[in-house]
């Protein structure tokens, strides 16, 4: 309804002082939030990657676990939303996801509390990452 997208969250103040575009698309625009009462997380990636990558979906997938504990439904799918080329990819999140995403963080734990330093990824990773210069 369109008094709806005057009604604004502290959400949409968070978003508007991190990147006002990123309310004109949810809120101009229209990407969807909420459909039909059903809670769909948005990512917004600002990429030349259009793509659903195994960590992107990961990500998705956390959030959807996050808004199942805040509200209590279950959430079953969310978007990428690539606003440079104005595409969007919807992601099917099964509750094997989620389990996988849960046992990521036991992984992820368990090599924290060991203090053992992991094998390296494939090279190609390697010039994005902010840690590049100690890793030898
Ligand atoms: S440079 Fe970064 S991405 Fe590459 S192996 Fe080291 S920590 Fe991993």
């Amino acid at each position: 309804m369109e008094a709806d997208k005057f009604m604004l969250t502290v959400s949409d103040l968070v978003q508007y002082h991190y990147c006002p575009r990123k309310v004109y698309f949810l809120k101009v625009m229209g990407v969807p939030t909420v459909q039909r009462k059903t809670i769909i997380p948005i990512e917004i990636k600002y990429s030349d990657f259009v793509a659903a990558y195994r960590g992107r979906k990961k990500q998705l997938t956390a959030y959807a676990m996050l808004l199942e504990s805040k509200y209590g439904k279950k959430v079953r799918k969310g978007i990428l939303y690539f606003p440079e080329q104005n595409e969007q990819i919807e992601v099917e999140i099964s509750e094997e996801d989620k389990k996988y995403v849960l046992r990521d963080l036991e992984k992820i734990r368990a090599m924290i509390k060991s203090e053992r330093m992991p094998g390296k990824v494939e090279e190609s990773k390697c010039k994005y990452c902010e840690v590049a210069k100690y890793c030898v």
